[in-house]
């Protein structure tokens, strides 16, 4: 029997690293239509913030390490675009077909931008892979803005947040009130005050505990 999984990052390759683990035999093959596989998301407000220097800093293996070690074929820049159930195959959009015979879909949740006009400029950016980072983080770089907005007061809005402004009390960052000045600042808007005030408080608490 055949395992095909779509999506290579938490879910996926945890579905693959058990199937392996359950049947050292299983022909498993994962598709992933980015360019890395086993990164940790939770990292990549860090990787903004510049904490994290290199996005192969979040990756915990490479898909080298899964063919090599686990003999699970993982496959970067694969993106399936259609499945038919019926023949038991997935699509590349290379056109490439390959077979299955149990397949797992991992991938994974949408940041949802279609109920806010102009959310596809250019400006404007959703966070979920490390692509999204990676463009995120050559605006900051190339275009220095001084201002920026989170739309969205969960954990990740917060934390987005929290990357983005140059808030480190002074005695952690040299030159701290030197570069306040031109600071950017980020401001998140909120759709339930008292939950961003939750989470407001949260990041002030953890900066209080320690910037960590
Ligand atoms: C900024 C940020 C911070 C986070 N912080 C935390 C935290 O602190 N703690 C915590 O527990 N969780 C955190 N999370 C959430 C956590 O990262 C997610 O719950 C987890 O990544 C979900 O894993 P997943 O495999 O289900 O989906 P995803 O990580 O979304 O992976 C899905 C994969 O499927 C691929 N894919 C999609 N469509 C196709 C296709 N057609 N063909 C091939 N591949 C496809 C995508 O490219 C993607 O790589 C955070 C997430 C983000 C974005």
């Amino acid at each position: 029997m055949a395992l095909v999984v779509v999506g290579g990052v938490a879910a996926g390759m945890s579905a693959a690293a058990r199937a392996r683990r359950l049947d050292p035999q299983l022909p498993i093959v994962v598709l992933e239509k980015g360019p890395a596989v086993s990164y940790g998301a939770c990292g990549l407000p860090y990787l903004l913030e510049g904490r994290v220097r290199e996005p192969a800093d979040l990756i915990g293996h490479t898909p080298e390490y899964f063919r090599k070690e686990r003999k699970i074929d993982v496959r970067t820049g694969a993106r399936v675009t259609a499945i038919s159930h019926p023949r038991r195959e997935v699509v590349l959009e290379s056109g490439e077909r390959i077979k299955y015979e149990r397949l797992v879909i991992a991938t994974g949740a949408r940041c949802d931008t279609s109920t806010i006009a102009g959310a596809g400029q250019p400006h404007v950016f959703t966070l979920h892979t490390l692509d999204d980072a990676e463009r995120l983080r050559a605006f900051l770089r190339d275009r220095e803005p001084r201002r920026a907005v989170v739309i969205g007061a969960g954990y990740i809005g917060v934390e987005v947040a929290d990357a983005l402004a140059p808030q480190r009390p002074a005695r952690h960052r040299a030159g701290a009130r030197r570069r306040r000045s031109a600071a950017r600042r980020c401001r998140v808007f909120r759709r339930r005050p008292q939950h961003a005030r939750d989470a407001r408080r949260r990041v002030a608490l953890r900066r209080e505990g320690g910037d960590d």
